[in-house]
């Protein structure tokens, strides 16, 4: 008889610990994921910003689970989930391949999401993946450049104005880093232009900056980034991008442009579609606004109680967006796919997953964070080095953690940073991609309905 076969979809925090969680149990597993890495979402500004490097950021799945036997690590994208039938289907470069499971998790994540208008992401990259961060360090580090070489004063200043949209952690570690890259790494290094003189706004169409730690510490955070000069601009709706700049409506209904070349788009997420696919197929699970399956309180779908959802895509009542959720999630649902093999599981009378709240933290600028720890709120140096610590202890892999620790060392302390470098790929690349996996796509079409014909006329 063959083993239970665990099917994970997605390598992120939710994917891998479910992977890890399962390394003793007598179970065969299939990791499914359409990114080859393990990506730590949360440093990814810091590639963005030249201080770490990809590969710091983003292990190679297949490397870190080398040891574990039980595992098979697959590269594709998933494009259908059949819960009658239970099996995943996924696609790379053209080829399709059907896995079957016993149990399932789905830890597919959140995308960016530009509230029903996707054709900003061409001017306003987020950053969600490897690509975008380098994609932003392509942008940033050019506009710097380009201003080096304007002879317009206006487009000069065009090319030095950042905007920063979404005032959320990701939002305020980007703007804070991008004053300090210009300060101290990028000072005396051009001829014509002074970086510092540089203008990086950051704006929210909410009335707080880091609005889910509260008030006290979002108050901290923004006099903390005014003093440093990033102008924080609150209650501003943007309702325009293009190519030269940004459209803001302020809450007093009047609209108004910022002329700018590089633009970050850090707000608003959208879970992924296979969120949406799994629950049209249960017993009446819906989805929430941001696509997330309101799961059942064991994490599984209703009907379908070896498929779990975890992490980003999951929606349940008190439970952030945070690797802490894709984590604990992820544990839960494997302990009970481990008593199921050994026949102590009944879905009728599991204990509800529990989430423990171990708090959130911003990093600001060099030495200077927020934190919240439970109702301990704090700020400054000591929440700066427990930033450091967390994020190191999270940091999957021995030579991450040592290369991210010398490229904080040099960065913090001295002044460079190692990750400098910029191609023409990252900054134009993103039209091609898209491009190509139009292509891709058209073409697994075009193959799915040769394979049905054909079946059609075989009869
Ligand atoms: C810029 C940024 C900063 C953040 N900072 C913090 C922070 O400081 N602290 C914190 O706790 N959290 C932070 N988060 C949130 C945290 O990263 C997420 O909550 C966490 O990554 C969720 O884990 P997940 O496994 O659900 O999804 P992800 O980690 O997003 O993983 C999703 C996986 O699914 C794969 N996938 C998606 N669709 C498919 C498909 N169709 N087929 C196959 N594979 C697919 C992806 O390739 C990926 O491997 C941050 C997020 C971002 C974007």
């Amino acid at each position: 008889m063959s083993r239970h076969r665990v099917v994970i979809i997605g390598s992120g925090f939710g994917g891998l610990n479910a992977a890890r969680s399962l390394k003793r149990a007598d179970v065969d597993i299939t990791l499914i994921s359409k990114t080859t890495t393990h990506l730590f979402q949360p440093l990814l500004y810091q590639v963005a910003t030249g201080i770490l490097s990809e590969g710091d950021v983003a292990p190679t799945t297949r490397l870190i689970l080398r040891k574990q036997k039980n595992v098979r690590v697959l590269w594709g994208e998933v494009s259908a989930i059949d819960l009658k039938a239970k099996t995943v289907t996924s696609h790379l470069m053209g080829m399709q391949t059907v896995t079957p499971y016993d149990s399932l998790i789905v830890a597919a994540g959140a995308q960016q999401s530009y509230f029903g208008h996707d054709e900003y992401a061409a001017f306003a990259p987020g950053m969600k993946s490897i690509d975008d961060a380098l994609e932003l360090r392509g942008r940033i580090l050019g506009a710097f450049e380009a201003a080096e070489v304007a002879t317009d004063p206006a487009e000069r200043k065009r090319r030095l104005t950042f905007v920063v949209v979404g005032a959320g952690p990701t939002g305020v570690e980007l703007a804070g880093e991008i004053v300090q890259l210009a300060e101290r790494t990028l000072a005396g290094a051009f001829r014509t232009i002074t970086p510092s003189e540089c203008r990086v706004i950051l704006l929210d169409a909410a009335s707080a900056v880091l609005p889910p730690m509260g008030e006290k510490l979002g108050l901290k955070a923004q006099r903390r980034l005014e003093k440093m000069d990033v102008e924080i601009q609150l209650n501003a709706m943007v309702t325009a991008v293009d190519y030269m700049g940004i459209t803001v409506k302020d809450n007093d209904g009047t609209e108004r442009r910022i002329e700018c070349a590089c633009k970050v788009w850090a707000a608003g997420v959208a879970a992924s579609p296979l969120g949406a696919m799994i629950a049209a197929q249960s017993d009446g699970t819906e989805t929430d606004r941001a696509g997330r399956v309101i799961v059942e309180p064991d994490l599984t779908v209703k009907g379908h109680p070896y498929v779990f959802v975890v992490g980003d895509l999951m929606s349940v009542p008190g439970v952030p967006g945070m690797a802490q959720g894709a984590i604990q999630g992820a544990h839960y649902a494997t302990t009970l796919i481990k008593q199921a093999v050994k026949g102590h599981d009944d879905p009728a009378n599991r204990k509800p997953f529990a989430y423990f709240d171990k708090g959130s933290m911003a990093l600001i600028s060099r030495y200077s964070a927020v934190a919240k720890v439970g109702k301990l709120e704090f700020g400054g140096f000591i929440a700066w080095l427990a930033w450091l610590l967390l994020h190191l202890l999270y940091l999957v892999g021995f030579r991450n953690r040592i290369a991210a620790m010398f490229s904080w060392g040099i960065s913090f302390l001295g002044r460079t940073r190692g990750q400098m470098a910029i191609t023409s790929q990252m900054m134009y690349a993103r039209p091609v991609v898209d491009w190509v996996e139009r292509q891709a796509q058209e073409g697994t079409l075009a193959a799915a309905e040769r394979i049905e014909a054909a079946e059609k006329q075989a009869g």
